[in-house]
């Protein structure tokens, strides 16, 4: 069975020299939580420039479903490279993009046709989704959520609200956006225990901000993640988004649904949304999609993209390499791999759940399928954030050749490969039970 194998101290040598060119030349926003320089990496498994192997349960922030380099999406990239690199899906038609379009269209549940927008990335994604509410609807207001991540560009950026670095320095950003508490269950923001609130949460939005501050006619999206991400992989209650849902159809209200990170495959199902019974307005799609491959797309119900032919595009969107990623990324999710990370999901949380039992410091364990955080405090009974301990814990997890993740304040998210098996579950485990008794133990 393969192991973490760490040969030199980390960083290794050829590593030190990289991050300090890096830190010459490259620009300084990005957050590295560790010294890690990737030389290569296939499955779980990563290799840094010196020669350590380590086992990666982040699969570059929930990106390479398949695992690093699937064979199969690997293939479908170099045969398509030999056929044609880019022509632009804008200004021409070509085959891998139709394809996609017509595959992604049928794999959403609901009546009535679909069709589908291109770009690279989430945040272009989500910034589709913000345009074509505003085109559909003519309504200028959208309601987001408190922790909600959608990207970083303005539009995007507007409408999270994760982490204030993400903003700072940036105002005025687009006007008109609310954000208002998520389901956040372990840290209610009204201070109510489910089921007993009976979803005060979303109450609150007719109740109170409809009745006084925002005209629900003006509203042209309530823009949600089926669980929240980077805020900290918050799972909200069963009812919750079919309850919003309700309430936004009431008012003519679109539901837009960022499965950036949720979507294809990750939880068990092709969407999370499906877990929740809810159909969305639209979907914005990007990460998982085209297993490492820079792809972004939005679908939604036909009447709703109706928006008219220059009103939005982009030139590398929908490339014909990342489109063919795509075609065999949900082939390998259709023939087995959702239905690994609804099991192995189960495996990672009910192990999980056990460590639980012995560490008073890991405060709530949640998750669905393979999209898994762990929330650390000082003591269950305030749960008080430990911050530390969970920065702490990533590094000497790093330092035993384990990959992971930080997610909202104090949280760890588990979110490997849909690959992953239970002897990787298990060797993950151990690795991090060693590192939480050294630090919270
Ligand atoms: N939406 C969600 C839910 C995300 O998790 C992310 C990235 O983490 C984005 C949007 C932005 O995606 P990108 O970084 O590809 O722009």
């Amino acid at each position: 069975m393969k192991s973490p194998n760490i040969r030199t101290t980390l960083p290794g040598p050829k590593a030190r020299k990289l991050i300090k060119q890096d830190k010459t030349y490259v620009s300084p926003s990005y957050t590295r939580y560790y010294p890690l320089v990737v030389e290569k990496a296939q499955g779980l498994w990563v290799n840094d420039v010196d020669g350590n192997r380590f086992l990666d349960f982040t699969s570059g922030i929930a990106v390479c479903a398949t695992g690093h380099c699937h064979p199969r999406v690997v293939k479908a990239i170099k045969q398509q490279a030999d056929l044609l690199l880019h022509m632009s899906g804008t200004d021409f038609y070509y085959m891998p993009q139709i394809v996609l379009a017509t595959k992604l269209a049928s794999l959403i549940k609901g009546k009535g046709g679909k069709k589908v927008y291109f770009g690279n990335s989430g945040a272009e994604a989500v910034e589709a989704a913000f345009k074509l509410a505003r085109w559909h609807t003519q309504r200028e207001l959208n309601i987001a959520f408190f922790g909600a991540f959608h990207g970083r560009t303005m539009g995007a950026l507007s409408l999270t609200a994760s982490k204030m670095i993400q903003k700072k320095h940036y105002n005025p950003l687009v006007p008109g956006i609310t954000h208002i508490p998520y389901a956040y269950c372990y840290r209610c923001p009204y201070n109510l225990t489910y089921p007993k609130c009976k979803l005060g949460c979303v109450d609150w939005v007719e109740d109170t901000l409809f009745r006084t501050t925002i005209p629900p006619e003006e509203v042209a999206a309530i823009i949600v993640e089926p669980i929240q991400g980077e805020g900290g992989y918050v799972v909200p209650p069963p009812e919750f988004h079919k309850k919003l849902n309700k309430i936004a159809k009431k008012y003519g209200i679109l539901y837009v649904v960022d499965e950036v990170q949720s979507g294809m495959g990750r939880t068990g199902k092709m969407f999370a949304m499906e877990h929740f019974n809810v159909n969305p307005d639209m979907i914005a799609l990007a990460k998982g999609i085209a297993s490492g491959m820079p792809l972004g797309a939005l679908t939604a119900r036909s009447d709703i993209m109706d928006w008219e032919a220059g009103s939005h595009a982009s030139t590398f969107g929908g490339n014909p390499i990342s489109c063919q990623a795509a075609l065999a990324t949900i082939e390998l999710l259709e023939e087995g791999l959702m239905e690994n990370a609804a099991l192995q999901g189960n495996y990672l949380m009910n192990s999980l759940g056990e460590l639980q039992n012995t560490f008073e410091c890991m405060g709530d364990v949640r998750g669905i399928g393979l999209m898994v955080g762990v929330e650390f405090v000082e003591e269950r009974k305030t749960k008080k954030p430990a911050r530390e301990w969970r920065n702490e814990i990533i590094k000497r997890a790093f330092e035993k050749g384990l990959l992971l993740l930080g997610c909202g304040e104090n949280s760890i998210r588990f979110c490997p490969a849909l690959t992953v098996t239970s002897d990787e579950i298990d060797t993950c485990l151990s690795i991090l039970e060693d590192v939480i008794k050294k630090v919270a133990g």
